[in-house]
């Protein structure tokens, strides 16, 4: 059993076991007590405090929500040993300047980590932005086409039919294919798609959060001088992507990546610079990408968290690892489902069923409460389908552990053998 130190200047000292880490220094150590003498701080720490981060893995639940969702453990707990003190600086990273060395230092590091595990060659920018991947709905049009220009939106689910939606506010999209009627549960084969040969872009939804359709190669626009668009809120950097297929990549933070109100976007660099005149200062990619993401105050603590997990997909061996270690925990989960006789079904057609989110429903309905309120009690939670749907879904993101799933699998086959 090996101590861990971790980085920061008077950070306690962690000892990690595979469930517990157990704090091995004395708790007047810790930095709240030290610098009490200094500024008068006084710390509230008290025994139950303690205690509660002592055993805090053994408090944390499996959490198969949608986003905000689970993080990787270890980049809680060095967020945790870096929060009072980052790096000796004194001050936490929420307190930095945004233009100070330090924060650049992190920023910088965030983008080279990404840069490396997505590979994305240096004619695209990377920009960390603020408002979500709904505010990037309105930002894709207005920066890659005039208002009476033609795109094309492959509808697989309901985000992209809000992408859809909202575009129409500043361009001319087409819905070129939707699965609504069929309740979303498939991808269109890509020879068949009435691709309007002037489209500007075609968006996609690389993967649909709400009904676990996800997209396994990608459309190819029409338009020669067309690029491709794609949302991938929900599977950003859960498996290699070939970033040179993309025009642009957009990503809401708080699935795979970090916290909620960082998104990240991925430009190709001659895109840059053609903004609709109406489009707000924040919403131009070409001045973000100008001032390297620092044109106002961005997302500081988020972004920095963002770098936290990137580091930590380098150290698991980058994207392969990833997807080899999601693609083993998706299978468990399906293999049981699809061998329950029908107890449980995915409605999602098998070839492109997400890695990522993985919806399901009971035959009896009447013990959907029951499943859920079981569920919770064995430190399971956020197992409920998306209200627009019903029926459970379980999120089985990056940092959801193998454990995490089998022991969800082995809940469902127990529940089964009960109340089939
Ligand atoms: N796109 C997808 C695929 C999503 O899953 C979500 C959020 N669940 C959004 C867009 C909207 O993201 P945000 O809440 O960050 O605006």
């Amino acid at each position: 059993m090996a101590a861990t130190s971790l980085n920061a200047p008077n950070a306690p000292l962690l000892q990690k076991t595979h469930q517990t880490h157990v704090f091995l220094k004395p708790i007047s150590t810790i930095p709240c007590q030290t610098s009490a003498k200094r500024f008068s701080i006084s710390c509230s720490a008290t025994t139950q405090d303690r205690l509660s981060v002592q055993s805090q893995s053994q408090d944390r639940v499996f959490n198969f929500a949608a986003g905000p969702a689970t993080l990787p453990e270890n980049v809680l707990l060095k967020a945790q040993s870096e929060l009072y003190n980052w790096h000796g600086s004194g001050m936490s990273v929420m307190e930095m300047s945004h233009r100070g060395k330090d924060f650049r230092s992190i920023i910088e590091k965030a983008e080279a980590d990404l840069r490396s595990l997505l590979t994305i060659p240096e004619n695209y920018a990377v920009l960390f932005l603020q408002g979500g991947a709904t505010t990037q709905f309105a930002a894709v049009p207005l920066n890659l086409c005039a208002p009476g220009d033609s795109v094309d939106y492959l509808v697989t689910g309901s985000w992209g039919d809000k992408a859809f939606k909202e575009a129409k506010k500043y361009c001319n999209p087409k819905v070129i294919w939707s699965g609504k009627s069929e309740n979303y549960v498939r991808v269109p084969s890509f020879d068949g798609l009435e691709l309007n040969p002037n489209a500007k872009y075609l968006h996609i939804c690389a993967n649909e959060t709400i009904y676990g359709v996800e997209f396994k190669d990608y459309p190819v626009p029409r338009n020669p001088n067309g690029v491709l668009v794609a949302d991938m809120s929900s599977n950003f950097c859960s498996k290699p992507v070939d970033v040179t297929k993309f025009g642009l990549i957009y990503a809401g933070a708080q699935k795979n990546v970090g916290p909620s109100g960082v998104c990240i976007v991925i430009v190709r660099k001659d895109l840059l610079g053609n903004a609709q005149e109406i489009t707000p200062v924040m919403l131009d990619y070409k001045i973000h990408a100008d001032n390297n993401s620092l044109y106002n105050t961005p997302p500081c603590y988020g972004i920095y968290m963002c770098g936290l997990v990137f580091e930590d997909l380098l150290k698991q061996g980058g994207l392969e690892e990833v997807e080899k270690k999601n693609q083993k925990k998706a299978g468990i989960l399906y293999n049981a489902i699809d061998e329950s006789k029908g107890f449980y079904r995915c409605p999602v057609e098998k070839s492109v069923r997400s890695l990522m989110n993985v919806p399901f429903t009971l035959k009896k309905s009447e013990l959907e409460a029951e499943f859920l309120k079981e569920a919770e009690k064995e430190k399971m939670v956020q197992l409920k389908g998306h209200r627009s749907v019903g029926g459970m879904r379980a999120s089985i993101y990056n940092a959801m552990p193998l454990a995490g799933v089998e022991k969800l699998v082995a809940f469902m086959k127990d529940f089964q053998a009960k109340h089939a």
